[in-house]
């Protein structure tokens, strides 16, 4: 029998193979990553699909791709041809426990679907990607999803507590803790949160749940060059624990203009949240610190609708600035002392090669998305925006930071994990994957 033959006899109509209906399966949300054809799509309803299908697959050496919700933004989910696109997206089983204050979920539940869920307890679930809407928990975990409240609450990893996985070959194994401590074993969940579907796949998660904030205050506050913004931040971070501070430069809050008629001022802007026991008493004193570093104009409110109309402008950055040409989206994370030189680079490379680039992102984690904007018709513009990309990536590994703070390598940054990792640590992670993935069959030739 054939692999098809085969699954089509395991999982009856959860087997697609008609081209057409496969090619909404072929591309995450990276415009710019190949994407091959596959041979299969298998939706699978529960974990006995996910074993089944890494089993056979495993027996015939064909590669799996593993799919959430298909928003990840590094080519990560792209099939590659020949391969099975493994959808887990109706893997949405959702417990919460209250009392421990965790939830135990599919990997196919969508981000704000479980915090949702998790604020009828009084709790909530801190990771918030700017796609909560629209990307699952397992993406979230494969690829250590950050966001905007990273900078006090931590990223995917420091909210995952449990993971079941079934491993290439169809064995499914339990990992991680829900005790506060312990040190039995290595920490294999920590290894697979990030793996980016190289490791396993995860058809179970328990997370942990915090105590909902009581109340939150957001400020808008805007500074003549992004210089003196992320020089603000600093001295915010010093005084304030804020859950967000979120930077816009003015060409991403033209785009936003344009798109929203917002009518917001076009100058760099921080867009600063707090959520903790006074949070208008803090987003005062965040108000002050600006003022006192330079901002033109500073406006703060503990209204929620009205922070959440003004957040609203930074969600849809990206979105705004795909309106203006063909975006190539980058994604780089520096020590956030070194913001300001990483935004001197950037401003460098643009000038250099003659592109405009949008820069917005999570300041207070050194975590920024130049977006890299030009006019695909015109010749050479493709080929410039990908050497200003290429400077601003490697500017970021020079300044002591990373490639990817969030997105992830897949499709997109395997060239450059080379130029970050040295080569015995690169080593280390092939023979990692071995162990885990002896026929090589998760998504392979990525980035691990
Ligand atoms: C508008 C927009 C805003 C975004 N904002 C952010 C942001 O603020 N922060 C951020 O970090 N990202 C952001 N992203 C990127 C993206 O949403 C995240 O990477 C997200 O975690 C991907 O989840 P997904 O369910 O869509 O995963 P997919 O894109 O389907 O898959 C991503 C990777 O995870 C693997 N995978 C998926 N499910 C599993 C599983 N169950 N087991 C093993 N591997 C699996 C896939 O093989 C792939 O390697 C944004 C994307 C968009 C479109």
């Amino acid at each position: 029998m054939s692999l098809i033959e085969k699954l089509v006899e395991a999982l009856d109509g959860r087997v697609v193979t008609e081209p057409s209906t496969m090619e909404a399966y072929r591309h995450d949300q990276c415009l710019v990553a190949t994407a091959g054809m596959p041979l299969a799509v298998v939706r699978a309803i529960d974990a006995a699909d996910v074993a089944a299908v890494l089993a056979l697959a495993d027996q015939h050496a064909v590669p799996v791709v593993t799919r959430g919700a298909g928003t990840g933004l590094a080519g990560a989910a792209n099939a590659l041809d020949g391969c099975i696109v493994l959808d887990v997206s109706r893997l949405s089983t959702l417990s919460i426990d209250p009392v421990a204050r965790t939830a135990t979920v599919g990997p196919g539940v969508l981000n704000a679907d479980l915090d949702a869920a998790a604020r009828e307890h009084g709790l909530f679930y801190a990771p918030d990607p700017g796609s909560r809407a629209i990307s699952s928990i397992g993406g979230n975990i494969a690829t250590n999803a950050g966001g905007m409240c990273c900078t006090k609450y931590g990223v995917t990893a420091d909210h995952t507590l449990a993971l079941t996985v079934v491993l290439a070959g169809g064995e499914t194994i339990h990992t991680g803790r829900t005790t506060h401590k312990d040190v039995a074993g290595l920490d294999l969940a920590r290894l697979i949160v990030g793996s980016e579907g190289t490791l396993g796949v995860v058809v179970e998660a328990t997370v942990r749940l915090l105590p909902a904030p009581a109340g939150t205050a957001t400020a808008a506050l805007t500074f003549p060059t992004v210089a003196a913004a992320v020089g603000a931040v600093l001295a915010i971070e010093r005084v304030a624990q804020p859950s967000a501070v979120e930077l816009m430069d003015e060409t991403t809050v033209h785009a936003v203009n344009l798109m929203t008629r917002m009518g917001l001022d076009e100058v760099p802007t921080l867009l600063v949240v707090t959520d903790g026991t006074d949070p208008a008493a803090e987003i005062a004193t965040v108000a002050d610190v600006a003022a006192a570093h330079g901002a033109l104009a500073v406006f703060h409110t503990d209204d929620a609708d009205e922070g959440s109309a003004l957040m609203e402008a930074r969600r849809v950055a990206l979105t705004a600035l795909e309106q203006l040409g063909t975006t190539l989206l980058d994604d780089v994370c520096v020590p956030i002392h070194r913001l300001p030189e990483l935004e001197t680079r950037i401003a460098k490379a643009a000038a250099e090669h003659g592109v405009t680039v949008g820069v917005f992102g999570h300041a207070a984690d050194g975590n920024l998305h130049p977006t890299i904007v030009y006019d695909a018709t015109e010749p050479g513009a493709a080929e410039r925006a990908q050497a200003c990309f290429d400077q601003i990536v490697l500017a970021a590994v020079e300044l002591g930071g990373t490639v990817s703070g969030e997105h992830g390598i897949g499709t997109l940054k395997i060239d450059y994990l080379e130029q970050q990792v040295g080569t015995a640590e690169r080593a280390l992670m092939h023979r990692i994957k071995a162990a885990f993935d002896p026929t090589g069959i998760l998504n392979p030739g990525r980035g691990y």
